[in-house]
């Protein structure tokens, strides 16, 4: 919805119409990144991302997905008994966001964190079968025969995997990489996979969760997710 700046200021919480007027003067407001400081400035509050002293201004009802790349040694929960880093201590924001699904303290990459329920139902439930595609390093070369197995279905436990698919990236005397890309989400899955066919994981990174990919982001850094990708994704 097109309105103006010191309107949606005032209207989420962050002072009278008035006061908002003399913040945006005084150049405490940015939309989009940039400063703005002319009054009665137009925004697209379904579209654009307004700042005030640097925090997120979230429409009361709006909710907000962000894609951060996850460091290896960083627990994928909102709090942790050990008083361990997480997730959450890594993107510093106002609102309040969960972890859609986990990743392994060892496991690095591509993890979204979310206020909106139906994004993380969308992303986790069964039914939907969203692809995860994973980088993973694995001890020894593996065979086409294990790959076969692999794409095939494994027994972890009392359970036998969906259909997924592997395919070698690099290979090396003693180890191999691997792409790996499941539709379907059990604890440790890519780890518990390959040991079961002898080929211990020596790294693992997740690159690409539905239509989203890890792109440029560093371990550690974060992006908010446009309305139309969380569109895309639903
Ligand atoms: N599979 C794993 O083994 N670990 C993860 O973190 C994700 C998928």
């Amino acid at each position: 919805m097109k309105m103006r700046l010191q309107k949606y200021l005032s209207m989420n919480g962050i002072a009278s119409r008035r006061q908002c007027e003399t913040e945006i003067a005084a150049g405490h407001v940015s939309v989009n990144g940039n400063v703005i400081t002319e009054m009665g400035y137009q925004i697209d509050s379904d579209t654009d991302r307004v700042t005030y002293r640097g925090k997120n201004v979230l429409p009361s009802q709006q909710k907000s997905t962000i894609l951060l790349h996850k460091p290896i040694g960083v627990v994928s929960t909102v709090k942790d008994q050990f008083g361990r880093t997480t997730v959450i201590d890594l993107v510093k924001v106002s609102e309040r966001l969960y972890p859609v699904g986990r990743l392994d303290y060892l496991t690095s990459g591509l993890l979204l964190l979310t206020s909106d329920g139906d994004v993380a139902l969308r992303l986790t439930h069964p039914r939907y079968q969203t692809k995860k595609v994973y980088h993973a390093w694995l001890q020894g070369v593996i065979t086409e025969d294990a790959m076969h197995q692999f794409r095939s279905g494994v027994s972890i436990e009392e359970y036998v995997t969906a259909p997924a698919e592997i395919n070698i990236l690099k290979k090396k005397p003693n180890k191999c990489q691997v792409e790996i890309v499941l539709r379907e989400g059990k604890n440790r899955q890519v780890r518990k996979m390959c040991d079961f066919l002898g080929y211990p994981v020596s790294q693992l990174k997740r690159v690409g969760v539905g239509s989203l990919t890890l792109g440029d982001l560093k371990p550690g850094e974060w992006r908010y997710l446009s309305v139309k990708e969380v569109n895309q994704l639903m």
